[in-house]
């Protein structure tokens, strides 16, 4: 096995991963990533790929700025990475509407919408029915209105991913088919990692290893506290014309791909690490995608796909220096959020090791030092 040195180990070619050595690579680092099973063969892969920066986990506060910042980047980056790779993203604007079927629900969303309608960039307003009809001609006459946002945004995760490393590549990062055991540690210093077989060297690590960091944390001793949140996502082939907008409904979400299929959404299920599909998640998919769209009881159900989301102990990603080390690194946490927050948490990092602070908004927020009293 090699030992010659690099600057920094990446472990874990998912989005989080592949987009760091990019980032860092890009500066003139030397990158090894090192994937156990291969790129984007995780969420990172199959993610629904939304980009969604008025709703979710830890908006408004405290990472409005830092989501904004995330998709505003998602738009430079897609043709910087399909310049250096070769690969397009599919990076696009799409309207969505998120609909409401009852008052509590209506009174809600027109809540949201007085902050949500002055962050600059997007044009958010409360629809009624016949109103939301016209945006989206599917939506179930049933509802009552819909909020409806222009400026949100959407991606082909696996495109992505993989346009992440192949820019990677690009700029001499290598990437390493192999599942890392352990790290090799001197006092504070980590000064790389162990294989199954043999050991790799280098001046930093960064842990991007998604849901399994609790694996992580017993390698360096520290907790980060990511657990597995299991997700199942069906795809439908439409004979007629695409949705133009996203819907949503309740957690769920279904919206016309650039592959031509509709993608619909999701569970939440902890299941510890198995990702086999259920017949239980699919017919819950799909009351939902009825329930938001009852025309599409027609279309046929082409593939369905489970993976695990990194979910941490507070919701929030984790990014940052591990407490206690001076050059080892981590990114994960993500959620249901890490394909529109993968731009700010791989600057957030990458910036760290090259220079010590980030400029990226909210960044310092994210720091795993909070789950230990720092
Ligand atoms: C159903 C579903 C839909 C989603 N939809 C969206 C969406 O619409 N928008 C959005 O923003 N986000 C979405 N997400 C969330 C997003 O997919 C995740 O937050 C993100 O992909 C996590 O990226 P990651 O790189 O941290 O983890 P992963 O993609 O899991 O990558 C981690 C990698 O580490 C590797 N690894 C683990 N252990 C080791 C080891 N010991 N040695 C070497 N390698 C190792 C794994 O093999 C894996 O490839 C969705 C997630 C799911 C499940």
């Amino acid at each position: 096995m090699a030992t010659d040195r690099r600057d920094v180990i990446v472990v874990g070619g998912g989005i989080i991963g592949c987009l760091t050595a990019y980032l860092l690579s890009r500066e003139g680092l030397k990158v090894t990533i090192v994937e156990a099973d291969a790129v984007a063969s995780h969420a990172s892969g199959f993610a629904f790929g939304g980009l969604g920066p008025l709703e979710g986990a830890g908006i408004p506060d405290p990472l409005l700025g830092f989501s904004v910042w995330c998709l505003e980047r998602h738009a430079s980056l897609s043709p910087e990475l399909e310049e250096a790779s070769g690969v397009d993203t599919q990076f696009h604007l799409r309207d969505r509407l998120i609909l409401a079927f009852d008052d509590s629900e209506a009174r809600r969303y027109k809540e949201e919408i007085k902050w949500q309608k002055d962050v600059k960039g997007f044009h958010v307003e409360w629809l009624d029915q016949s109103d939301v009809l016209k945006v989206e001609p599917r939506a179930n006459p049933a509802c009552l209105g819909a909020s409806y946002a222009k400026g949100t945004g959407a991606i082909e995760a696996y495109r992505y991913n993989l346009a992440a490393a192949q820019a990677a590549e690009k700029f001499g990062a290598e990437i390493l088919l192999r599942r890392v055991t352990g790290l090799i540690s001197q006092g504070g210093r980590c000064s790389g990692v162990t294989l199954e077989t043999g050991r790799l060297e280098a001046g930093a690590v960064v842990l991007a290893v998604g849901p399994w960091s609790q694996q992580a944390s017993s390698w360096c001793g520290v907790e980060i506290p990511v657990s597995p949140l299991k997700g199942q996502v069906i795809r439908l082939q439409l004979t007629t014309d695409p949705m133009r907008a996203s819907l949503n409904y309740a957690g769920s979400y279904a919206a016309s791909k650039p592959d031509g299929l509709i993608w619909a959404g999701t569970t939440e299920e902890e299941a510890g690490f198995d990702v086999g599909i259920t017949t239980a998640a699919r017919d819950k998919i799909m009351g939902d995608l009825l329930k938001m769209a009852p025309s599409l009881a027609d279309a046929e159900l082409v593939q369905q796909t489970a993976c695990l989301r990194p979910i941490s102990a507070d919701g929030l990603p984790i990014v940052g220096k591990v407490p206690g080390w001076e050059n080892l690194y981590v990114g994960t946490g993500s959620g249901r959020k890490g394909i529109l927050w993968s731009t700010g948490m791989c600057h957030g990092l990458a910036d760290l090791i090259v220079k010590g602070s980030t400029e990226v908004p909210g960044v310092s927020s994210l720091d795993p030092a909070r789950f230990s009293g720092g």
